[in-house]
Order: C-alpha cells, then sequence, then structure tokens
C-alpha cells in the first residue's frame, strides 16, 4: 500500500460523494495502490450510510464508525492507527482541503521529506472572527512553546510511515495533531494554497470545540500559562508588602491613618482576581494530567470493514 488518506467526517453527507469523486479523479492518474479511510465521528446525518454505500462499490473504501462523536483530532488518530500506506495525507471532508494537492504533497514527500504541510495563503468564506482567532491562536502558541510549531496550516498534509509509527507512539488523550508532528522532529516542509470556502453544509467546530482545541494545544506544548500564574503572584505579593509597610508607617509613625476602605476593597479584589485565575491555570492543566492518569481508551468503534489483524 502506497498511500492512505485519511478523512474525518462530522455530517458532512452532503460532501461525501463529490469528495469521492474528486478523490478518484486525482488518485488514479497517480497510478499508485491506495486506500481512503473515512472516519465517522458520530455524524447525526447520512454519513456514514454514504460511505458504507462507497465501500461496497469500491473494497479500498474503508471506515472506521465511532460510538460517538470524539473530536476531529481523534478520529484522524484512529486513522492513523489503521491506516497501511508508506505515506499517509490527511484531508478534512468538507472540500476545504482540496484534493488536488494531493499530487503536489505527494512529489514532495518522494523527495525525502518527512511531513509536508499545506499553509493557508488566504482562507475564504470564514468569518472574520474565526479568521482573526485563529490567526492570533497560531502566533500566540508559536511565541509560547519551544516546539516549531508552522503558522496558518491545519492537518492537511502528508506524513510518512515513520512519523505515523512515532503518532501511534504518543500516548496522550489531548491530541493536537499538528503540534505532535512538530514536535516529532524529522526534515519538513510545506506548500502554500488558497482555502475554499467549505462545499456544504456547516462547519462543526463549535466556538466551544474551538476554544478546546485551543486549549489543548496550549497546555500540551507550553507551560509558560503556569508560569505566569506564578509571576503574577510573586508581582502581586510584593505590592502587597510595599502597602503593608505604608500601612504600619501610617498608624505608627505618623498616625494619620483614615480608615482605607476604598484601598482594602482594591487590594482584596485584586489579590481574590489573581488568585482565581492562578488556580483555573493550574486546574486546566491538572484536569488534562487526570485525564491521562484514567487512562482510557481513545475512542470506542462501533463498527468498520477495516479487520482487526490488518493494524500494524
Ligand atoms: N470534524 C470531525 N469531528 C468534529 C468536528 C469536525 O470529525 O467534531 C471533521 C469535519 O467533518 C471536517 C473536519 O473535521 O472533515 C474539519 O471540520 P470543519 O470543517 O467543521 O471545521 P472548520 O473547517 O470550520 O474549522
Ligand atoms: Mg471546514
Amino acid at each position: 500500500m502506497e498511500l492512505s488518506v485519511v478523512i474525518p467526517v462530522y455530517n458532512e453527507a452532503a460532501n461525501v460523494l463529490v469528495l469521492y469523486q474528486r478523490l478518484q479523479q486525482v488518485m488514479q492518474p497517480l497510478a499508485i495502490s491506495y486506500e481512503l479511510i473515512f472516519v465517522n465521528d458520530g455524524s447525526t446525518d447520512q454519513s456514514l450510510t454514504l460511505i458504507k454505500e462507497l465501500s461496497r462499490q469500491n473494497p479500498w473504501v474503508r471506515y472506521i464508525d465511532f460510538s460517538r462523536n470524539f473530536g476531529q483530532q481523534i478520529a484522524i488518530s484512529a486513522g492513523l492507527d489503521k491506516a497501511r500506506g508508506n505515506a499517509v495525507v490527511i484531508l478534512d471532508g468538507d472540500l476545504q482541503d482540496p484534493p488536488e494537492l494531493i499530487p503536489a504533497l505527494y512529489a514532495q514527500w518522494q523527495q525525502g521529506h518527512e511531513v509536508v504541510y499545506a499553509r493557508r495563503k488566504t482562507r475564504a468564506g470564514e468569518s472574520f472572527l474565526k479568521k482573526s482567532t485563529a490567526r492570533f491562536f497560531y502566533r500566540l502558541l508559536t511565541r509560547i512553546t519551544r516546539t516549531p510549531l508552522p503558522v496558518d496550516a491545519g492537518d492537511f498534509r502528508i506524513i510518512s510511515r515513520k512519523v505515523v509509527n512515532t503518532l501511534k507512539q504518543m500516548p496522550e488523550q489531548q491530541k493536537f495533531i499538528r503540534g505532535q508532528i512538530a514536535w516529532i522532529g524529522f526534515p519538513q516542509t510545506f506548500l502554500e494554497y488558497d482555502r475554499p470556502e467549505r462545499y456544504q453544509g456547516q462547519s462543526g467546530y463549535s466556538y466551544s470545540k474551538m476554544i478546546r482545541l485551543a486549549l489543548d494545544g496550549i497546555t500540551s506544548y507550553s507551560n509558560l500559562p503556569l508560569k505566569m500564574a506564578t509571576v503574577s503572584g510573586f508581582v502581586v505579593s510584593g505590592i502587597a508588602f510595599l502597602v503593608m509597610l505604608y500601612t504600619l508607617y501610617s498608624r505608627f509613625i505618623t498616625r494619620d491613618y483614615v480608615p482605607g476602605w476604598s484601598s482594602l476593597m482594591v487590594s482584596v479584589l485584586f489579590l481574590g482576581g489573581v488568585q482565581l485565575i492562578s488556580i483555573g491555570i493550574i486546574g486546566e492543566y491538572i484536569s488534562r494530567l487526570s485525564q491521562n492518569v484514567r487512562n482510557r481508551p481513545l475512542y470506542i468503534v462501533n463498527e468498520s470493514n477495516i479487520p482487526e489483524e490488518s493494524v500494524l
């Protein structure tokens, strides 16, 4: 098997068939052996029915059906677990990652790059809020981490068997695959493309899912928020100490003290705020720690046409 294409699918019924056709048009001229792995991430529409129909027509269409919605990152991980190709392409199911780019990615991979990711030059049809928060997030993340994360790149990329096998050894529950791949290293390069609008349907990424992904990315690749909590603790205690000196001075030396209600309120509220923020940050890390300690399976498969033993 030369190439596997892993496609996470969440309510993409309106896109699956067009996606399949465009993939076929791109893959056939390449004249290599390939498989398409659709991971149905708890869709509530007809996506699974359509994928199963395709798998009856074409034995190289494989699918994994989750027991519920586990999220895009976990769907990709499941696909990677079952992929058998020497190289694997990760592709969105809504045609925002144009399949026509695959030959170019494949060519770069053949030249010896272990990872070739596709970088978004422009993003069509996405709201100002989404584009600007994404832009901000990628730049913030590269600033606060030592892992060389590519900016403006999603998961659309080709990765080698070596990288896939390494990813399979990384057991963390909070998947941020583009971060993991950057962390792994190896020679990487990128292509640029104009990201089109999603073909049909609606984004499966609610703002809460986006925030969760962003927090997973930050907490997995940076401890800066924890350090900031510590530093702000020191700064606030320093200020509090100075205020204490001043209070003692005015109480015992100058003896001209007024009942300092406002300064008291300000310092109590300020301290309380800093403490709550710090506890919150610590909580974010601890909740992730405890998730990993529980050691649950990453996902639960309902059904699949990929036999168990094909797991490499
Ligand atoms: N997706 C998924 N599970 C989810 C949300 C999304 O598998 O919980 C898939 C979705 O079907 C698509 C890809 O992840 O193939 C990207 O999602 P989407 O297009 O909704 O996100 P956006 O492009 O708006 O950021
Ligand atoms: Mg999309």
